[in-house]
């Protein structure tokens, strides 16, 4: 295999592959359009596409495909070969600037929430030149966007890119105030850590919860489960370090910077974190850094599951998007600097961002919500569903300094006036950790830890960057039009903190005095599931900055909003039929033929010895008659009231049902379930157990 920096991004179409194949003026027109989105020609198209086959076909390649984003969550390719016929009979390996550049799949089935009629069924994918194209087995995957013909995006590139495009333009205006004249670009970036289970196999394949759901929908408590955190950042398992092994070499040869990987709180739970790179790029990378994952888990005999929570009472797995915005000359605007004109330029930044989650809270929380995420966010383990913005003491101090005008009390005791005074110097290994807030500020970035493990990072880029460009737009209006900069910019920042400070909480998030406070006092929103929070995607204010932000337009957001809800339901649907039928094909037939041999056994007893009075045995009888009636009962009542999800009305309304009643009859159906399971004798449970999943993988 060679060493790691032999085969680092053997295949990816990268760089240093384009600087090799292309000619001087083609790679530098190329590079214009991947730096500037400068747009590109056809002749520039056609020698691109000539270099890349001919690479890809070099590395044995015989296919190529446009790989997109649909508004699925996981990433769609159709397969079209290379192959051309030639005159004399044979073959050549052919592909065309046209081709790379545009494709039309046939791609009626993907969710569309009503943007593509049946006659325009197609759709096209179209290049997106700022992510490299990599090899994939013998295909060439180009990374596209997805849109319909009427040019409404049908997956969620589209809007990264467009958001990003929003950040780029009001973050330039904001720094030519500040006398930049040289940044051409303000880029955003991610560094996605990723969180995971691992479990063999056989456990996988003997549960239908896990093979249908990626969850379980049953399992009493394991004796033993996170209590001790001895798993937590503890030494990994030979089989999990073979596996770990493994997923870096391929990640790597597609030129994804996995860099560090440890044991997570929950035994089997596992964390894989990237180093950061340009949103869209992560993103991508995000996607398929998942997909590999569980590719690779299979040929370990593993498998990987990247459900917000396969497992009651034990911790769920999220995503935690550290996130920031630099310039193309290097500078991180959220670093705070050491010189006042860096202060000021950076804490008018921070505004932008705190002004931005306050704001758009409910933006945020939308774009993290799935059926999955919901069993995480306020569940004691991840953040809450309620926004928070961390700062740590010391900067929450300055911003009190600037918002009362009074001198920083803190390391040195100097008016806040900015401009003129230093902002004391960040150490970042002092800002104080909280794991606790939904989005803390980290030295020089923000960890937005709300997202589940499974969501596509690109939803919740999509709505920080819009948020963010809309406050700096704000600022940028104003300020551009100020008599006197110093002083409007002062202004500016003062009255943000005021107008904002609500959101900004260093305490516990995951107390629940913090759910009343916030919710209570700070007005903040607390929207606990998905259909109590999707419906805000089309409030007034939201469809506003984003259409105006050019992210979407109205027709998209109606479209998301349907898409979204409509897969909480089915989710929710499958995952209630499942319960259902594992109910009655095999846990009441277990516990049936486990009180049956009971009984069985206590006849014999008394046929052998009359005056036994095989209490123990009578006991356990009735107790486990109670539960399959009840079980029988509530089993009854949730496949009944499946029935009558549709009758509800629209897809709003089929939500609301689902939340109020499905949620609560399958909690009430797993309750009787689980107590059976601690009574029955374990070779009769028709499934492995909550202990033989957990510590499957030795
Ligand atoms: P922390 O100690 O705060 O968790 P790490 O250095 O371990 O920070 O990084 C955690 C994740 O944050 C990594 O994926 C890393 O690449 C990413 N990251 C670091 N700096 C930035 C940045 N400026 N922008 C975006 N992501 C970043
Ligand atoms: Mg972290």
């Amino acid at each position: 295999m060679g060493t790691v920096s032999d085969y680092f991004g053997s295949m990816v179409f990268d760089d240093r592959m384009m600087r090799a194949k292309l000619s001087a003026d083609v790679y530098a027109s190329l590079r214009k359009t991947m730096d500037e989105g400068s747009e590109l020609d056809i002749r520039v198209a056609n020698a691109v596409a000539e270099a890349m086959k001919n690479w890809a076909v070099e590395k044995g390649a015989t296919h190529y495909t446009h790989w997109f984003q649909p508004l699925t969550g996981i990433t769609a390719e159709k397969h079209d070969s290379f192959i051309s016929p030639s005159p004399d009979g044979s073959v050549i390996m052919e592909f065309s600037g046209k081709e790379l550049i545009k494709g039309e799949p046939d791609a009626s089935s993907f969710p569309s929430g009503g943007l593509r009629a049946t006659f325009e069924a197609r759709g096209y994918t179209a290049w997106d030149p700022t992510s490299y194209a990599f090899l994939k087995g013998k295909t060439l995957c180009i990374p596209t966007a997805f849109c319909s013909y009427g040019g409404h995006a049908l997956d969620k590139k589209t809007p990264l890119l467009r958001s990003m495009e929003a950040l780029n333009r009001q973050a330039l205006r904001i720094l030519r105030l500040f006398g930049n004249r040289t940044a051409k670009r303000v880029v955003s970036s991610v560094g996605p850590e990723q969180e995971y289970f691992l479990i063999t196999k056989e456990m996988y394949d003997a549960r239908l919860d896990l093979r249908l759901t990626g969850r379980t929908l049953f399992g009493a408590k394991s004796p033993k489960g996170q209590e001790m955190d001895d798993h937590y950042f503890g030494v990994i398992k030979p089989r999990v370090a073979a596996y770990m092994e493994d997923l870096n070499q391929e990640l790597w040869k597609l030129g994804i910077l996995a860099k560090t990987e440890h044991n997570e709180v929950a035994p089997a739970q596992h964390e894989l974190a990237p180093i950061y790179t340009t949103t869209n790029i992560a993103t991508d990378h995000n996607q398929l850094t998942m997909e590999i994952m569980q590719k690779v888990a299979a040929k370990h005999g593993l498998v990987c599951l990247l459900h917000e929570k396969p497992f009651a009472g034990v911790n769920g797995s999220g995503k935690h998007n550290n996130w920031s915005i630099a310039t193309d000359e290097g500078q991180n605007l959220l670093s705070p600097g050491a010189t006042p004109y860096e202060n000021a330029q950076f804490l008018l930044f921070l505004c932008a961002v705190i002004q931005a989650v306050d704001d758009y809270q409910d933006l945020l929380r939308i774009s993290v919500a799935t059926a999955g995420n919901d069993h995480r966010l306020g569940a004691n383990e991840a953040p809450p569903a309620v926004v928070s913005v961390f700062l740590g003491e010391e900067l929450t101090g300055v911003l009190e300094a600037i918002e009362t005008d009074t001198p920083y009390q803190g390391v040195q005791k100097t008016q806040m006036k900015l401009g003129a005074d230093v902002l004391p110097k960040f150490n970042r290994d002092t800002t104080d950790r909280n794991r606790t807030s939904p989005f803390a500020f980290t030295g020089n970035k923000f960890e937005f830890r709300m997202l589940g493990s499974s969501n596509s990072i690109a939803c919740a880029n999509i709505m920080l960057n819009s948020a963010v460009a809309e406050s700096l737009k704000k600022y940028a209006d104003r300020l551009e039009g100020a008599a006197d900069f110093k002083t409007a910019l002062h202004e500016t920042i003062q009255e943000t903190v005021k107008d904002h400070k609500r959101i900004i909480f260093n305490g516990n998030g995951y107390d629940g005095s913090w759910i009343q406070e916030a919710t209570e006092k700070r007005g903040l929103r607390n929207y606990p599931t998905t259909a109590d929070c999707m419906p805000h995607l089309l409030d007034r204010k939201n469809v506003e900055m984003l259409t105006s932000q050019g992210v979407y337009s109205e027709e998209e957001l109606k479209s998301r909003c349907e898409i979204m809800l409509e897969n909480y339901c089915k989710t929710i649907v499958i995952e209630a039929n499942t319960m259902v039928d594992m109910a009655k094909t095999q846990i009441l037939p277990a516990v049936e033929a486990y009180s049956q041999d009971v009984a069985k056994a206590a006849a014999a007893k008394k046929a052998l010895d009359p005056s036994l009075a095989c209490l123990y045995e009578t006991g356990l009888v009735r107790k486990l008659s109670a539960l399959t009636d009840r079980i029988a009962e509530k089993t009854e009542e949730l496949a009944t009231a499946l029935l009558s999800v549709e009758d509800a009305g629209n897809i709003e309304a089929q939500s609301m049902r689902i939340r109020d009643r499905i949620l609560g009859l399958m909690g009430e159906l797993r309750l009787a379930c689980d107590e059976a399971e601690t009574m029955t004798a374990k070779k009769y449970w028709p499934f492995p157990s909550y202990a033989d999943l957990l510590f499957s993988v030795k």
